[in-house]
């Protein structure tokens, strides 16, 4: 735990912060306020001096130590809300009630679905109910539907989650993520000009921030650009595509890499047609325009 600003911690997560974990925010004030709770067993001193839960989103690496804090009052945005509530909206929210992955929760690094009641939910504008330091809500969405920033006003600090700058780039493989409505958050952090930015799975940034958001962005681009140049050399099916690791460098044998590999592709491919780059024949494959 690192004070980054007076009153203001930052938790790093187990594992430098990767997936299964993510960092953490903590705003010490009477009461004591967390911002996600994925950061491993870290999380457990803070347990009793914390009032409040925020999370950013839905996803398990974001939420699941929500049980060390029992006592606190959780809040997720409306539209991320069964994602954490139950079991069903977070099959739905993720898609993975598509797959048939019997040992799925067994496999190396899957956190176990526990229901958390959201105690309130967060809207866009909003103010966190909190002493000292004001905290805005700044709905993002695109990762996932109802993911949200939160900017610390008095030190122009940004947790941004999930827009986490991380060298994979934008993650959208859910089949309810976003592509558009990622680049319109991005797009919109960078217009904030935080003078820091904290993310779910990298350290800190202060520097060059708009620089870094923009090369992050610009990975959306170089797997468009990617994929064109595959159809350019003829028709491919999804199915083939996936096969190429243009989104993830391995699949490592995991049937849910390859899952996410497709929903990404599938939205870069549905906007390749819709921007008249791209057509889909007759029989399911697509082509360059
Ligand atoms: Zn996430
Ligand atoms: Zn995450």
């Amino acid at each position: 735990m690192k004070e980054i600003r007076e009153k203001v911690w930052f938790i790093g997560g187990a594992k430098k912060g990767r997936f299964p974990y993510s960092h953490s925010l903590y705003l010490e004030d009477p009461g004591g306020l967390l911002i996600d709770a994925g950061a491993g067993p870290v999380l457990r001193e803070l347990s009793g001096k914390t009032e409040q839960v925020v999370l950013s989103h839905y996803h398990r690496d974001h939420v699941s130590y929500n049980s060390y804090f029992t006592g606190a009052a959780f809040s997720v945005h409306r539209e991320d809300a069964p994602g954490i509530e139950t079991f069903e909206g977070f099959s739905r929210l993720s898609g993975l009630d598509q797959l048939n992955l019997e040992n799925f929760w067994e496999q190396d690094g899957q956190i176990k679905f526990l229901a958390t009641k959201a105690d309130r939910y967060l809207s866009e504008g909003d103010y966190l109910d909190f002493a000292e330091l004001k905290v805005k809500v700044l709905h993002l969405p695109g990762h996932t539907p109802g993911h949200c920033g939160f900017l610390v006003e008095k030190y122009n600090l940004l947790f941004a989650a999930d827009i986490d700058l991380t060298r994979f780039g934008p993650w959208y493989g859910n089949p309810s993520s976003n592509i558009e409505q990622f680049r319109r958050s991005i797009r919109r952090v960078r217009e904030l000009k935080p003078d820091l930015l904290v993310a779910g799975h990298v350290y800190p940034v202060a520097k060059n921030i708009d620089q870094k958001l923009s090369a992050y962005e610009a990975e959306i681009d170089r797997r468009d650009e990617e994929i064109v140049s595959v159809l350019k050399e003829g028709p491919h099916s999804l199915e083939q595509l996936a096969q190429m690791n243009i989104i993830y460098p391995r699949h490592y044998n995991q049937e849910i890499l390859l899952f996410f590999e497709k929903n990404m592709l599938q939205k870069h491919l549905e906007s390749l047609v819709k921007r008249r780059m791209a057509s889909k024949t007759e029989e399911g494959f697509f082509e360059a325009l």
